[in-house]
């Protein structure tokens, strides 16, 4: 399946760590690559197509606010909270002994309304944009409209006719199935065979049709891919290279910003930010890097979190081959509990961009998800999925680096944000899983 034997000996010899990811062991990398914002000329995407983003959001907040009663307090602005996490702080400080000095936050997308995920951010938006701009070529709504008209019957009928179709392994599906159905599309739902049973039948009850694959996550893309734009009336979302997913998440940044200055968080060169982020094919934090890099330039540092079965970002960005290398060639087995997180090859679109923008990645085993998910129950009483919890050792992976040393950074000033990516659609019945796993696994080191 992987490389021959001597381009796999080439490989290595040029990039020393990858005798470490083969072999399974968490690493720390820091990205060479890294430009200094004013270095950047082109990127696919610039700062005008991140506002033009969070004014779609706003336009849509009407219909939001109208369709999902969960988020009428934030006049349909789907946003998290940004909370800190004290007692977070100091369990890794008792563990790791007092390596974090600055302030620890967590981004609470798990609290994120319609899907409990980072996704509610990217998924949503592709999908919203899509019925703006066919409302718009239909002639039934102007940009300058009432956007809550998009729950009218007119629309659902217009959208009925088409057919949203995506890839994935849960949390990217959920979103676009609850969005796509209440808007009125048909929905087809593309998984591996070993997606979570709970997020198929979610699914099916929010009226998606859900096709299993056998494989893994790229042949559930390609099958849906195939499937989707053979039909005239066809929509497929994505992953592994959408610019709209990408814009969506983007505008987290935004949001962020104004957080932090409600905290009274300053960032400049005398205070960085950091800000760590689990990746898989790299749009959710592809997108949310290049908007913060938009709005914080040099002065936030972002770090994208892999499992070390997973380490399709990394070994993209590390050999520079990015969506034309797969963890499978390194003979990468590609299996990891972390859901949203069992992705062989990044995606083309989010990993052109986080190659000039990301401070590094680093990896941890499955079965520190499980230790930190504890870990956050226990001093913070907050419940993540497993993939979620993979920030919360980013301080002490980044801290032990030399990164700071390189770029001359006062760490006590710093500010830590870990984004939480998921978590709150899971059943009781699986976190308590979750929870018993860690809890064994803690208990046996
Ligand atoms: C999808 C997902 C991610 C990663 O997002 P990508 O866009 O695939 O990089 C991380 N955490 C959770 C919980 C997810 O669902």
């Amino acid at each position: 399946m992987g490389f021959e034997q001597p381009e796999l000996n080439n490989w290595l010899k040029k990039f020393p760590l990858l005798t470490q990811i083969t072999n399974l062991e968490p690493v720390v990398w820091l990205n060479p690559n890294l430009k200094k914002m004013n270095h950047i000329s082109i990127l696919p995407v610039n700062k005008q197509d991140m506002e033009e983003a969070a004014e779609l959001w706003d336009r849509f907040a009407p219909f939001l606010a109208q369709e999902f009663p969960e988020t009428n307090d934030s006049k349909g602005i789907i946003e998290s909270p940004l909370r800190k996490i004290p007692n977070m702080k100091n369990a890794l400080n008792k563990k790791y002994m007092d390596k974090i000095k600055g302030e620890l936050l967590l981004k609470c997308d798990n609290e994120l309304p319609i899907a409990g995920s980072i996704k509610a951010r990217g998924g949503v938006y592709e999908v919203l944009q899509f019925a703006e701009k066919l409302a718009i070529e239909a002639g039934l709504v102007t940009k300058e409209d009432d956007y809550s008209i998009f729950s009218s019957e007119q629309f659902k009928k217009l959208f009925h006719q088409y057919n949203v179709g995506v890839g994935s392994t849960g949390n990217l599906g959920l979103s676009i199935g609850i969005i796509g159905a209440k808007l009125g599309f048909r929905v087809s739902v593309y998984m591996s065979a070993d997606a979570k049973q709970w997020k198929k039948d979610l699914l099916i009850r929010k009226g998606a049709t859900v096709h299993e694959f056998i494989g893994d996550f790229s042949e559930a893309i390609l099958a849906g891919r195939q499937q989707t734009t053979k039909e005239r009336h066809g929509y497929f979302v994505d992953d592994e290279n959408s610019r709209h997913l990408f814009l969506g998440y983007s505008v987290a940044a935004i949001r962020l910003q104004k957080q932090l200055e409600h905290e009274k968080i300053q960032v400049d060169a005398k205070h960085p930010l950091f800000v760590y982020l689990p990746c898989g094919v790299g749009g959710s934090p592809g997108g949310i890097t290049f908007g913060l890099k938009q709005v914080f330039g040099d002065h936030v540092h972002c770090f994208f979190v892999e499992p070390t079965h997973s380490p399709a970002m990394l070994i993209g960005l590390l050999t520079g081959e990015k969506e034309k290398i797969s963890v499978k060639d390194f003979d990468i087995d590609n299996r990891t509990e972390g859901d949203g997180l069992a992705v062989g090859r990044p995606s083309s679109f989010a990993s052109s961009i986080c190659e000039k923008l990301i401070s590094g990645v680093y990896t941890i085993d499955d079965d520190d998800f499980f230790k930190m998910l504890v870990k956050l129950v226990d001093s913070e009483e907050i419940y993540l999925e497993p993939s979620a919890a993979a920030g919360l050792i980013g301080p002490v992976k980044i801290i032990h680096s030399d990164y700071a040393k390189e770029n001359s950074l006062n760490m006590k000033k710093a500010t830590h944000i870990v984004w939480a990516t998921g978590g709150s659609l899971v059943p009781e019945k699986e976190m308590k899983e979750f929870y018993e796993q860690g809890k064994s696994l803690i208990e046996t080191e």
